[in-house]
């Protein structure tokens, strides 16, 4: 199922990404693993997908271990442990980044300078130079994490004198709509962030990289996303359901 399930999604990023004219090779399919079993985070291994997210550091270290502990497959059936980037999509509390950074390639979710500074400090003890995307709040609800859109350039200034962190780009989570069109917005207010910050072109505000990474987009709007400027789709339900 997972095969014709990621098989569909890549035809569907194919058709959004020609409305836009973009290479559909050019967007990260993020699996998002959370709430499901080792077998399955496998079974997406053996369909192609390289990029694994979980939003609880506990749960993903328990799924972690055990998939690099046993991590064969069925006979003739293989995938590049080695390649796998694990992404922390969940909001992330203090006292658990000395286990995120062990293990995270990309923390998605970095919503306060504070957060950073935790980051950089145990980044700095495990010699890592960590990269992150800064979570923006794009919608008014209350209930969302991350940094509003006119603090965000404050915060990446913060961030940006951390020597253990690359700040990639931004990751936002649409609210959920019934339907995907009305998603749109949140997405746009993203990539238009992006550019004003890319804009300012000021070395100090994000080192000598220009953010590139956008992750927007989830099972139900993630051709909106991508016809935004997404970079990175996080997709759970699709991919498995
Ligand atoms: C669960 C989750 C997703 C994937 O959601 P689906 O609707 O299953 O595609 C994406 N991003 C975050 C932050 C999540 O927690």
């Amino acid at each position: 199922m997972v095969q014709e399930n990621l098989g569909r999604i890549r035809g569907r990023i194919s058709l959004a990404c020609k409305k836009i004219d973009c290479d559909p090779e050019s967007i990260t399919i993020v699996c998002v693993t959370k709430g499901r079993g080792v077998e399955q985070i496998r079974e997406a291994l053996a369909a192609g997908i390289t990029d694994i997210g979980e939003n609880r550091v506990q749960e993903a270290l328990i799924k972690y271990n055990e998939l690099y502990a046993k991590p064969a497959l069925p006979a003739g059936r293989r995938y590049p442990l080695s390649a796998i980037k694990w992404h922390m999509v969940g909001h992330l509390q203090t006292n658990k980044v000395k286990e995120a950074v062990g293990m995270f390639d990309l923390i998605q979710s970095v919503d306060s300078a504070r957060l950073a500074v935790e980051i950089d400090k145990q980044a700095e003890r495990l010699n890592k130079s960590q990269d992150i995307l800064l979570e923006i709040k794009t919608s008014a609800e209350e209930t969302k994490s991350g940094v509003k859109p006119d603090e965000a350039i404050e915060v990446i200034k913060e961030i940006s004198r951390l020597k253990n962190i690359n700040i990639k780009g931004l990751m936002t989570i649409a609210p959920i709509v019934d339907n995907p069109e009305k998603a749109r917005p949140y997405f746009r207010t993203l990539r238009e962030l992006k550019d004003k910050i890319n804009s300012l072109n000021a070395p100090c505000l994000v080192g000598r990289q220009a953010l590139s990474a956008l992750s927007m987009g989830m099972s139900d709007d993630f051709e909106i996303a991508i016809e935004e400027g997404a970079t990175m789709v996080r997709l759970g339900r699709a991919i498995f359901e």
